[in-house]
């Protein structure tokens, strides 16, 4: 990982969901909260590693605006971000990771002006995540996966027919929209046909770590096909599975860097 600031500097671990922290949060032995901008920012240790963790909620903005203040306030020296997704891709299933290779907004459009999914006056429609850190994450997703049983108890195995999840690695999508027909979900593989996975913050987050110079790298369980059925059981899902995931997968991740 480029190192991009003091090497004590914290690393930043931002989740959309309550669910998705609860397990990191309850690992961290000094856990200090701040509050800005109606987030709470909590400062601490994760295998040594001098962290702040936040929630940034929900779509693209909020994520925008929870990346700018750890950049500003907290001089974080990378991001990381985890989550859960929809699947889009073929053969990426409920209860796979997804470690991003590159994020693009799919509902960005200022065409004719400049080509679609371009964010204007970057010339970027897809965004980098950082090479090694990345690397990092997945090598840490390939550690949790081989040992499933160690993560998640036999009934939740079952229950979400979780014997093979799978890690995969390429593009994300995001986008302010729960995409959950699969009629858009089909209009958004049309559109993008190597997109492994739809979100709602990523791509976001990933322009403003991009205008900073600071690393970015985002790991997502998925949730859901992204298709009529994506509502169901999400909520359980999320804390069932999608949490411990988060949380043992970062936790390695932090001990690589
Ligand atoms: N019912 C949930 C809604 C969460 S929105 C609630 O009550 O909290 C979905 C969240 O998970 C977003 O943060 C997004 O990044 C991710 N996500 C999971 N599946 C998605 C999908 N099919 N389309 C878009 N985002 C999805």
């Amino acid at each position: 990982m480029r190192v991009s600031a003091a090497e004590d500097a914290p690393i930043a671990i931002v989740g959309a969901m309550h669910e998705e922290l609860a397990a990191l949060l309850a690992a961290m032995p000094d856990e200090q909260a701040e509050t800005v901008a109606g987030r709470q920012f909590w400062r601490g240790h994760l295998e040594g590693r001098p962290v702040v963790v936040v929630l940034s909620r929900i779509g693209k903005v909020a994520a925008a605006t929870t990346a700018a203040v750890l950049l500003a306030r907290y001089g974080v020296r990378a991001v990381l971000f985890t989550g859960v997704a929809g699947g889009l891709g073929d053969g990426v299933a409920v209860g796979d990771v997804v470690v991003a290779r590159e994020l693009l907004q799919h509902d960005m459009d200022a065409s004719p002006l400049f080509p679609r999914h371009e964010v204007p006056l970057t010339g970027i429609a897809r965004f980098a995540a950082d090479a090694a850190l990345a690397d990092a994450v997945a090598a840490a997703t390939q550690e949790v996966l081989a040992a499933l049983p160690t993560h998640l108890p036999a009934e939740v195995q079952a229950e979400f027919a979780l014997t093979q999840a799978r890690l995969h690695r390429g593009l994300i999508v995001s986008g302010d929209r729960f995409v959950a027909t699969a009629a858009e979900s089909a209009a958004l593989r049309a559109d993008l046909p190597d997109a492994l996975a739809v979100e709602m913050e990523g791509a976001a987050v990933a322009q403003v770590c991009h205008d900073w110079g600071v690393p970015f790298a985002a790991v997502r369980t998925i949730s859901d096909r992204a298709d009529d059925a994506a509502h169901a059981d999400f909520g359980r899902f999320v804390a069932r599975v999608a949490s411990p995931f988060s949380a043992a997968i970062v936790r390695r991740a932090l001990a690589r860097l």
